[in-house]
């Protein structure tokens, strides 16, 4: 499902599945590349700081951009209500930077990679 982007009027990101104001922001997945080359993809864990290169797990990619051309950063966390998983995916594709929401996302967010 990809949905806009939404906050509350303060400013808070909102669950894009089910609205709530309650979210987490975790996990950050870089798919890296030059145009057209190999992915590298990379795994930043913002609460314990660690990183994982070249991982075999692939960054969300956005329903209408799928992987575009180039690199791709996606954003990913869940909501305290429901526990629903998402990701904010900016595609670049050519010239241009695609922002999609994709929700849920298809693996685990919470402690991946595991806390420690
Ligand atoms: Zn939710």
């Amino acid at each position: 499902m990809n949905s806009p982007i939404r906050l509350s009027d303060n400013g808070l990101l909102l669950c894009p599945t089910c609205g709530w104001d309650a979210t987490h922001v975790e996990i950050v997945r870089v798919a890296a590349r030059l145009e057209d080359q190999d992915l590298n993809e990379i795994t930043v864990n913002a609460i314990t700081g660690q990183i994982n290169t070249h991982g075999g797990e692939a960054a969300p990619a956005g329903p209408k951009e799928g992987e575009g051309r180039r690199q791709r950063v996606a954003v990913t966390g869940y909501c305290e209500e429901g526990q629903h998983s998402f990701a904010i995916v900016f595609t670049q594709h050519k010239g241009g930077t695609y922002v999609e929401t994709v929700a849920p996302i298809p693996h685990e967010v919470v402690g991946h990679p595991p806390l420690s």
